[in-house]
């Protein structure tokens, strides 16, 4: 690969089958990217167990269930390589060696590590794996070699950190030996939950699973939050901080017929239900030919398991380079 190649390096915590947030935040750029660049699909297993120490089982079994996913939105094998964190041991030395490139106190002023804290109400009381998940994300970009990483809002943090780890090192082995990245946000950078929430996300419950159900969309779309003040169909409607309108925005292939709606709301006279069995429309159009691609691949979980072996061997000679690299320019190389 020439030292000017842009290579995308993107991935997914596998705590459980991805959701809206996902699609949006960052499935739809990966889409886009694919066949343009190369690019890699991390399923962070690692990453994951931060979060599910001890819960084994449903770790193993979210691989299948992100990669299903990836499969049924259209990522494709053959273009991107899909690669499981824990097939590539040299991710985990390498954060080993980056993890003295970091404070623990610039970790802890990590907003997305913040955040994260916060919405587990766990204070302190975290794993140290948790705390360092930062320096595990700069170790599977820089490995990879990664320039470009498509991403949600939330994560820009991870960025800028795993680009101070990057000048750091190359600083003290006096060599550009590791590559900056830059963060690409889609449309959409931060998608919120069906309850009006900052972000949607399986961990705050306020999700919608792209393996949805016509019935569970439904349901999810009649709770949405709308605007609480609009209690009448005749009276004016908000549009800002209404979620469905904002899944509209991101969800909707007739853009003009949601600036109606949206106009009409403000005016009065539209009903929340009708804006709503609109989305409902919107979703299950969305979802269902990804839900039923999803379920004629999961009858094969032998093919997808032999792609994620595949993805991760060729991964891992990428990683095994650069780990080479960076520990022959810190001088650990003894015979
Ligand atoms: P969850 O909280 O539902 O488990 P997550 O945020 O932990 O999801 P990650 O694996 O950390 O998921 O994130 C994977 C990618 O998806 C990141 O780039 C993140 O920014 C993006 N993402 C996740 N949720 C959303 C959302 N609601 N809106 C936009 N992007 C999102
Ligand atoms: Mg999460």
């Amino acid at each position: 690969m020439s030292d000017q190649e842009i290579i995308v390096v993107t991935g997914d915590r596998t705590t459980g089958p991805l959701h809206l947030g996902h699609l949006a935040g960052s499935l739809q750029a990966r889409l886009q990217l694919q066949g343009q660049y190369r690019q890699f699909l991390l399923l962070a297993d690692t990453q994951a167990l931060a979060d599910h120490q001890g819960d084994y089982s449903r770790v193993r079994q979210s691989v299948i269930d992100v990669a299903l996913d990836y499969l049924a939105v259209g990522l494709d094998p053959q273009q991107s390589t899909f690669l499981i964190q824990s097939m590539v041991p040299e991710l985990a030395e390498l954060s080993f060696y980056f993890m003295n490139l970091v404070s623990v106190a610039r970790l802890e002023r990590n907003p997305t590590v913040k955040t994260e804290i916060r919405n587990k109400g766990r204070e302190r009381d975290i794993p140290a794996g948790f705390l360092s998940y930062p320096v595990s994300q700069a170790a599977d970009i820089t490995a990879l070699k990664g320039t470009l990483v498509p991403v949600g809002a939330d994560q820009l943090p991870m960025i800028e950190q795993t680009n101070e780890i990057v000048r750091r090192f190359n600083q003290m082995v006096g060599s550009d030996i590791l590559r900056e990245c830059k963060a690409l946000t889609g449309k959409v950078t931060r998608l919120p939950g069906i309850d009006g929430q900052q972000k949607m996300s399986r961990v705050l419950g306020n999700h919608i699973a792209l393996s949805a159900s016509p019935d569970e969309i439904r349901t999810a779309v009649r709770k949405m939050f709308t605007d609480p003040q609009h209690l009448r169909v005749e009276q004016p409607g908000q549009i800002a901080g209404n979620t469905v309108f904002t899944f509209l925005d991101a969800f909707a292939p007739d853009q003009d017929k949601v600036a109606e709606f949206k106009e009409h709301y403000q005016r009065g006279g539209l009903a929340d239900a009708v804006v709503k069995a609109y989305l409902e429309e919107v979703l299950l159009a969305l979802l269902e030919p990804i839900r039923a691609r999803r379920n004629e691949l999961a009858h094969d979980p032998e093919r997808i398991l032999s792609i994620l072996m595949a993805g991760s061997s060729r991964a891992r000679e990428i990683a095994a380079l650069t780990l080479y690299q960076v520990k022959k320019a810190m001088g650990m190389f003894y015979f």
